[in-house]
């Protein structure tokens, strides 16, 4: 089984809820038969994701990464990182720095490594204009990125190897480039989402990560999933960065009604928004435990 929960829901400025990171988690059998899940991934860890996950511990299901009252950082095995903005790494810092100074291994002394999973260029940008800066330097001697995470560096699908990476031999998971930030040209500032497949059933999930409003480049994807999480901004604006609801809203109804809205502002229970629970999947929810693939 592969399930998902987001640690929060919200834009890069929401209060009410938490950014939108998520955690996945493969289980050889499934959550109320485990202690723990096989494999753990996090999609992107945020400003407000230490607390975040400090939060999500609590709930019923999710004690692994609780250890003595504080998170376990080594309960997450691996971070993929969709793009650079602070809602997507801020929390990055806190997480190596931890797992490296009060997650040491006893007998070798050495801290815990995850593994970094993005588009090369996000990795190399990642280190250099964003982590080297509080994690550059260690007592006695410079540190890199090696020191604190095993990357994995990832091309597109179809552009390269590798292009895809797996959770229990089963779940696949490629990149898409996303149309977010644009310097000159479509796609030319570098960020992604994931599409995974289920190699049993060949069913695929669509997880947009940060997009403008985009159906020439995801809507087959959308179309052929058998759900997708897509990111929203609620209000309208000229020249949008992220998809507005009122373009989301022109997506035909069948692929409408299995997609599932998040990363959305604080706005969205004040009556406004009423109808998205009929006319899409509705709003994800935080802290609650998708089945991606059963
Ligand atoms: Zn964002
Ligand atoms: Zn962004």
């Amino acid at each position: 089984m592969l399930t998902l929960t987001f640690l929060g829901v919200g834009s890069a400025y929401a209060k009410r809820n938490f950014q939108s990171n998520a955690l996945i988690e493969a289980w050889s059998a499934r959550p109320d038969r485990q202690a723990a899940p096989d494999d753990t991934l996090l999609v992107d860890f945020g400003t407000t994701g230490p607390v975040a996950l400090h939060h999500l511990k609590r709930v019923p299901g999710f004690s692994h990464l609780d250890r003595d009252g504080t998170v376990y950082y080594p309960a997450i095995g691996r971070i993929f990182i969709t793009h650079q903005h602070s809602d997507h790494i801020g929390g990055l810092e806190e997480l190596a720095g931890t797992n490296m100074h009060y997650c040491a291994d006893a007998a070798s002394g050495r801290g815990f490594k995850p593994q970094i999973i993005g588009a090369g260029e996000v990795l190399a940008n990642l280190w250099d204009h964003s982590l080297k800066g509080g994690l550059g330097t260690l007592t006695g001697r410079h540190a890199t990125m090696a020191d604190y995470f095993e990357a994995l560096a990832l091309h597109p699908a179809g552009q390269g190897e590798p292009d895809r990476f797996t959770m229990l031999d089963r779940y696949e998971f490629t990149m898409f480039p996303t149309h977010h930030i644009q310097v000159q040209r479509e796609y030319d500032w570098p960020s992604h989402g994931l599409l995974i497949a289920d190699r049993t059933t060949r069913d695929t999930i669509l997880y947009s990560g940060d997009t403008r409003f985009d159906p020439a480049g995801l809507g087959r994807m959308m179309g052929a999933a058998k759900l997708s999480f897509h990111e929203v901004q609620l209000e309208d604006q000229t020249e949008p960065v992220h998809a507005t609801l009122s373009q989301l809203r022109t997506l035909p109804e069948s692929v409408r009604k299995k997609t599932i809205l998040y990363h959305y502002g604080d706005t969205w229970d004040g009556g406004a928004y009423d109808f998205v629970a009929d006319e899409f999947a509705g709003f994800a929810r935080p802290q609650y435990r998708y089945t991606l693939f059963d």
